[in-house]
């Protein structure tokens, strides 16, 4: 039997790397139990990047997605890796003037622009009207970003799954295929797994996990400007970002996967839901060559409300739920959680489990 830590987090995506890393800088002795590697192709940090955006519809996350901005600048300073590559970003759709109001209510910088200006500004993107630029956008790197936070974790140890937690009240005993891990606290960062794992301590968490489809596109001439980073916020919900290091464009549709067990993913393309993306590609990006492209799967860790999941249940510290879009706030969510477990620092109520247990109560 190891001896007891500080902290034992299970999963190193970018939640458990980045809390993990806020744990070792406030002196913790923690440990991270991965199941497979980090970033590995069936994680949802998967891929070489994401969209950092100020933009919602809601001033809340665009207040931390600020926060969230300068934690990134602090990593890139103490990695000295570029993580935040900035982008021009073009928002449109229904929902655009909500995005507006949201983020003039937060004082986020942003400007509105007419479709003849998009069209001279970003000859290749088609938006077919007015556009939202948000300038403080940028593309992450996310697999530089999980290297930078890995390299500041002390004691990761992968290939372990954690099968079942243990929560006595005054420790968590982790077990493993080997010898079970003894600590104070456990946080549990186990994206699209965390519901299976907190069921066993009788921890409700309506979870659901889609597989997602992506498509890496060429342009159709080298050396043409790259395209912007784009949402269109609405039902279909396309977006697309440039790739960093590479004249490629990765393209996908917000929340279009189909419900997937997170333990029996596939890597091969969904020729549905590919086409859907494609057919997105060829409305939106009149430069860029709409064939089948470089496809991905990636997978989705849903809430019903698509808010996060930070919170504390005795010695057990929960982060997930992260439903496509908490890659942006990663070092804020991990400063969250190791607050979670040293008392110093909490995330937002809205964020509590225990939501979802009062509306099933009704
Ligand atoms: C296609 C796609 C596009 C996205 N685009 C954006 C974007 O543009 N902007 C943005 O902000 N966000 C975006 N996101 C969302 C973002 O990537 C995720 O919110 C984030 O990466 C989730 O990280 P996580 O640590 O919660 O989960 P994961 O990365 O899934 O990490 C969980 C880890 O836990 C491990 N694990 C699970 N169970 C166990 C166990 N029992 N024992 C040990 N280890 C275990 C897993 O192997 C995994 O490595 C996107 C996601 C996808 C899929």
């Amino acid at each position: 039997m190891t001896g007891r830590h500080d902290v034992a987090v299970v999963g190193a995506g970018l939640l458990g790397l980045a809390t993990a890393r806020a744990l070792a800088a406030r002196g913790a002795d923690v440990v991270v139990l991965e199941q497979a590697k980090v970033g590995h192709e069936g994680s949802g940090s998967n891929g070489t990047c994401r969209i950092f955006r100020l933009g919602y519809t809601d001033p809340v996350y665009v207040g931390a997605a600020r926060q969230a901005s300068d934690k990134w600048r602090e990593l890139e300073a103490e990695s000295g890796r570029a993580i935040l590559l900035p982008a021009p970003q073009l928002t449109f759709g229904p929902q655009m003037p909500a995005v507006r109001e949201a983020m003039r209510q937060a004082g986020a910088p942003c400007e509105l622009l007419s479709a003849a200006d998009v069209a001279a500004r970003f000859p290749a993107i088609s938006v077919g009207g007015p556009a939202l630029l948000e300038p403080d956008s940028a593309v992450i790197a996310a697999n530089v970003a999980l290297a930078a936070l890995a390299a500041a974790v002390p004691d990761l140890r992968t290939g372990l799954r954690v099968t079942a937690l243990i929560d006595d009240g005054s420790q968590v005993t982790l077990l493993t295929g080997g010898e079970p891990v003894m600590a104070r606290v456990a946080v549990v960062t186990a994206g699209p797994w965390t519901s299976g794992l907190l069921a066993g301590v009788g921890i409700r968490l309506p979870a659901r996990a889609t597989l997602e489809q992506v498509a890496y596109l060429r342009p159709l001439e080298d050396g043409g400007p790259p395209a912007p980073i784009f949402i269109c916020h609405g039902s279909p919900e396309p977006y697309g970002l440039p790739v960093p290091g590479a004249d490629l464009y990765k393209i996908g549709i917000h929340h279009s996967g189909p419900v997937t067990d997170p333990d029996a993913q596939t890597q091969l393309p969904d020729d549905e839901l590919l086409g859907r993306v494609i057919a997105a590609a060829g409305q939106y990006l009149p430069g860029y060559a709409v064939t089948r492209g470089i496809a991905e799967r990636c997978i989705y860790d849903n809430t019903p409300d698509e808010d996060f999941v930070l919170d504390r249940v005795g010695n057990v510290v929960i982060g997930c739920g992260t439903s496509g879009h908490g890659f942006k706030f990663g070092p804020l969510l991990g400063e969250w959680l190791a607050g979670l477990v040293t008392g110093d620092a909490a995330p937002p109520a809205r964020f509590a489990v225990g939501r979802f247990s009062a509306a099933s109560r009704g």
